[in-house]
């Protein structure tokens, strides 16, 4: 190739950096096909994906049972918006209601969108039942949040890079440590006018942190005894990523061949986006028992496209997914053997420090600074090596592959990780 011919991959980086804002500082890598657990680029050259679209695509690239629901539904009917009924929405409701065990569902689009919708849902719940004072209502929620881009959703995150220059921010949120059920217990007691407490089962975007064993249930109790509404943000960790269909469904492990997706730690609102759609379609959800949902009347809440019959097709193939594939026992068993294989090669390693995380959401911790660039360039030579990953955080790797993944797929990529990780090593 000359110097002034450029690569496909180069000249697709070209247009995204002269014509789309600078949002996201992507891999340098432009996938063109996907199918299964594997990705391909424009130069046809295969990677094992293991990000997932940050866990969208759990059911696998371009599932031909999602892809054809989709088709079929999007040559019949594509969207009404809510001004009338359509007759798959009503199917759709029912279905993913009875799936996760609630009486009611409202329909979005993203993740982000569901979550202001909990926020809206969970303050008039405070007004309107609790009897908290007019715009007095606090939310509590954790540091190190992930929850989306909105300015209300910034306005209690405290990433900085996230937040700068995005002011005023939204009040009334109140923010405590996260895996600290003192904190929790102290922030309840010393506010009456709390509303909620908003929780990742699993921190994803923070680096896959995991909460000491019992922590959900005890904040729930907690939050049961102070009258404060528990709500799961489980748009990464739902829909069978951690090795359940949900994380917050202690009781359901996926020894148990009948997992009914009834959780032990029932939230009080749960909130499903990514992978409710396998990834081909923005489709998220609110769900929540009558006595709140109610709070919401014609008006007070909607979306142009949030409920359209794609989506509810879409998302009802998904879901049938996840149960005929036994998706969440795939992600327990795997996850169990990928973070074994990894442990063994964490014990003479000095680049990797360890690993962690459920089902099939882990990440390793590279040991460099935050500021290294050391992560970044592991994933540069994964890339090389055929598997794609990036840093959360500077010296975090987040590995999600999809949930439709072989034993011996998973063996293939842990020896891709391994020897990519033997170069680095000092
Ligand atoms: C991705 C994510 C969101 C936001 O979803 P979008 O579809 O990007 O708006 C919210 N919460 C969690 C935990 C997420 O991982």
């Amino acid at each position: 190739m000359s110097v002034t011919q450029k690569s496909l991959s180069q000249q697709a980086i070209d247009l995204e950096n002269k014509y789309g804002a600078h949002n996201y500082h992507p891999l340098p890598v432009v996938l063109s096909k996907g199918e299964g657990v594997y990705v391909w680029d424009v130069e046809g050259k295969k990677y094992y994906d293991f990000l997932s679209a940050y866990s969208a695509v759990n059911q696998g690239h371009c599932h031909p049972a999602i892809v054809n629901a989709m088709y079929e539904q999007a040559k019949t009917l594509s969207l009404t918006s809510r001004a009338f009924h359509n007759d798959m929405l009503g199917k759709y409701e029912k279905y993913a209601s009875e799936y996760f065990g609630f009486d009611k569902l409202l329909p979005m689009n993203t993740g982000a969108e569901a979550v202001e919708t909990a926020l809206k849902i969970c303050r008039r719940w405070a007004y309107e039942k609790k009897g908290i004072a007019e715009n007095e209502a606090e939310i509590i929620v954790c540091e190190n949040n992930f929850h989306g881009r909105t300015t209300t959703i910034i306005s209690f995150s405290n990433d900085e890079v996230a937040r700068a220059n995005f002011g005023p921010y939204t009040q009334g949120f109140l923010k405590i440590e996260y895996d600290n059920l003192e904190a929790l217990e102290h922030t309840l007691k010393s506010n009456e006018n709390v509303a909620g407490f908003l929780v990742e089962p699993i921190q994803g975007e923070a680096g896959v942190y995991v909460p000491s064993e019992g922590y959900l249930k005890e904040a729930k109790a907690l939050c049961e005894k102070h009258n404060v509404l528990f709500i799961a943000d489980e748009v990464q960790t739902g829909i069978a990523r951690t090795g359940r269909l949900l994380a917050t469904c202690g009781n359901c492990t996926c020894e148990n061949k009948n997992c009914s997706g009834v959780p032990e730690v029932k939230p009080d609102i749960l909130i499903l986006g990514k992978a409710l759609s396998g990834g081909a379609y923005p489709v998220s959800a609110v769900l929540a028992n009558d006595p709140v949902m109610n709070v919401i009347t014609p008006g007070s809440h909607g979306s142009t496209f949030g409920g359209n019959p794609i989506a509810a097709a879409v998302a009802m193939a998904a879901l049938d997914v996840v149960k005929d594939e036994q998706l969440a026992e795939n992600a327990y068993t795997l996850g169990e053997l990928f973070r074994a294989k990894m442990n063994e090669y964490i014990a003479n390693s000095t680049i990797c420090e360890l690993v962690r995380g459920k089902g099939l959401l882990n990440a390793i911790l590279i040991n460099d600074s935050e500021e290294s660039d050391t992560a970044w360039n592991i994933c540069l030579k994964l890339r090389d090596n055929g598997l794609l990953a990036k840093p959360t955080h500077g010296n975090i790797i987040r590995f999600a592959p999809p949930l439709v993944m072989t034993e011996n797929e998973l063996l293939e990529c842990v020896s891709i990780i391994c020897n990519t990780l033997k170069e680095f090593e000092v």
